[in-house]
């Protein structure tokens, strides 16, 4: 029997770097029980994700998706995990979602034009890794504006490119719209999934105390489940998360947040999440 499972893991249809077949292959590779693809604000990769899974009857497939939402003092992003890639309410948000990116690329591009550097789109098309989702499907993020940054040789590196240019607060950084965490959550429910408060700690939460209040009001919008095990989790934290999934009665989750070999720090199936941890309708996916 398998025992770890990866449920937090990203592809070239967004902005990991491996393409949705091969990141099944590695998760078969490391002997994991399950494995979700959890692209940003997308589904594209899930197909070829699935039909690269028929090959391997020990390694269980989960459809997923990862959502950016609004959240004041950090980072909001919510799981859906077993969702229905064609249903249609999530079909809408996710092509909501596109459509508010083909507006801020161009955006930030032009941003960075004014401070004298020349790149334009094309430069950032040309970056992408190769296999990435091109046309009407891609989701185009900072990421890969950082990539063509570097390429052109403006950075040394994708982080330098949030530091100097386009990070929270830098000379081209450019608003997004950001989407309300209810809609998230009832967008990933109505598709049939289990919506999951992704890393809780990047909230950047004053105190345990206030997490807690959060995670109360967004399960009053219908989330059931929290990111207990994650690579960026403390140990401290871990058993926090886990205690507070068993006090409040949610579905306990983990994935590492792979994206492939330009955060080489993230490995898939790190940290192990064990299968046998896994609660509510996900247990019963990958452990039947
Ligand atoms: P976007 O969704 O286009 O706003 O881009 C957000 C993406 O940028 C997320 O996937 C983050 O992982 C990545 N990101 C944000 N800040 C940094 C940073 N300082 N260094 C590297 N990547 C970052
Ligand atoms: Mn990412
Ligand atoms: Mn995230
Ligand atoms: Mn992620």
């Amino acid at each position: 029997m398998r025992r770890f499972v990866d449920l937090h893991a990203h592809s070239n249809a967004s902005d990991g770097q491996v393409s949705p077949a091969e990141l099944v292959r590695l998760a078969e590779a490391k002997k994991l029980a399950a494995v979700a693809l959890t692209d940003h604000d997308t589904t594209a990769g899930l197909a070829a994700a699935a039909e690269a899974a028929v090959e391997f009857p020990h390694l269980r497939f989960i459809n997923g998706i990862e959502i950016s939402a609004r959240f004041d003092t950090g980072t909001l992003h919510i799981l859906g995990l077993a969702i229905d890639p064609q249903a249609p309410q999530l079909a809408e948000l996710t092509h909501v979602l596109r459509d508010a990116r083909d507006q801020r690329n161009p955006q930030i591009v032009a941003s960075l034009q004014r401070l004298g550097l020349d790149i334009s789109m094309d430069d950032v098309f040309a970056a992408l890794p190769p296999g990435s989702v091109r046309g009407p499907k891609a989701i185009i993020s900072r990421v890969h504006i950082a990539h063509a940054l570097r390429k052109k040789g403006y950075v040394a590196s994708v982080s330098q490119a949030f530091e100097r240019y386009i990070g929270d607060g830098a000379p081209a950084y450019v608003e997004k719209d950001r989407l309300e965490p209810r809609v998230a959550i009832s967008a990933i429910l109505a598709a049939g999934g289990v919506a999951v408060l992704a890393h809780p700690t990047q909230l950047n939460c004053q105190n345990d105390a206030q997490l807690e209040r959060i995670v109360r009001q967004f399960m009053r919008a219908g989330l059931n489940g929290i990111e207990v095990y994650h690579s960026d989790h403390t140990a401290y934290q871990t058993r926090f998360y886990l205690e507070l999934a068993r006090r409040l009665g949610l579905a306990v989750t983990g994935g590492s947040d792979f994206h492939g070999p330009a955060k080489p720090d993230v490995k898939l199936g790190r940290p192990r999440v064990p299968a046998a941890a896994l609660t509510g309708r996900l247990a019963e996916l990958v452990n039947r």
